[in-house]
């Protein structure tokens, strides 16, 4: 059974639909991606789901409840987090204040402040530091850091490799592992493909607000992926 389950999703700004009858299906302890091109409704999908959006329509359902309607605050307590684009830090609060600011969920479970530090050491030797004041790379792991923090059962993240160097981008992508097999479900958006289908057991490839293809990775070829993702097809 699914854990999180979209059917038929429309997502409204105005009277612009960005989001066109998309639907996604995650499994408990799966990792699934969506990529798609600039503008193809990733984020705005996201949104919907933990309730940042405006009007929408259709079926978003969590653990077998409807969510559609509930808000935010009460989706972050049923155990979705998102890590968002541009990752949001406190600047000038330091890397331990910031991890600390997870804690706000009130979830307990395994990702405490030490077992953060264990997945990205360099935060511990920079725990005193002001987020601001971190590389990119760091400030993601931030950001990473103090949404696991909230012990979620989802994880969406909004991509975690936007802007950053290949070497960090694996750095990043191989705590996913350790992520997973903590118990947690996660939701990958990305513009990197390869990145994305190395990690996701099913990818869903989104254009024009919907979903032009979808499959695991290992079944779907670059040419099917090019056409999806580009509208070429
Ligand atoms: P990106 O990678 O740029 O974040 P995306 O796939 O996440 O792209 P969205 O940001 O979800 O795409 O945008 C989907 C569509 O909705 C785009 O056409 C975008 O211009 C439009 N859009 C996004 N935010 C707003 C907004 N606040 N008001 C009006 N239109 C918006």
């Amino acid at each position: 059974m699914s854990l999180l389950s979209v059917e038929n999703l429309d997502v409204f700004y105005g009277d612009f639909r960005a989001v066109r009858g998309a639907h996604l299906e995650l499994a408990a302890g799966q990792t699934i991606a969506i990529i798609g091109a600039n503008g193809a409704g990733k984020s705005t999908l996201l949104n919907a789901i933990v309730g940042l959006s405006g009007r929408k329509s259709g079926s978003i359902r969590f653990d077998g409840r409807d969510i559609g309607r509930e808000p935010t605050d009460r989706i972050a307590r049923a155990g979705i987090t998102m890590v968002p684009e541009g990752r949001r830090l406190f600047g000038s609060l330091t890397v331990e204040d910031n991890l600390l600011v997870g804690l706000a969920a009130e979830r307990p479970g395994p990702w405490t402040l030490e077992a953060v530090y264990a997945l990205f050491p360099r935060l511990g030797e920079l725990s005193k530091m002001t987020a601001g004041s971190l590389s990119g790379g760091q400030q993601q792991m931030v950001s990473i850091g103090r949404a696991l923090m909230t012990n979620p059962r989802v994880l969406l993240c909004d991509e975690i490799s936007l802007g950053l160097a290949p070497k960090i981008i694996g750095d990043i992508y191989r705590c996913f592992e350790t992520i997973t097999a903590s118990g947690v479900s996660v939701v990958l958006i990305e513009q990197n493909v390869v990145q994305a289908c190395a990690a996701a057991d099913y990818v869903y490839c989104m254009l024009e607000g919907h979903m032009s293809l979808e499959g695991r990775p290992e079944d779907l070829s670059q040419a099917q992926i090019t056409a999806a993702y580009f509208g070429t097809g």
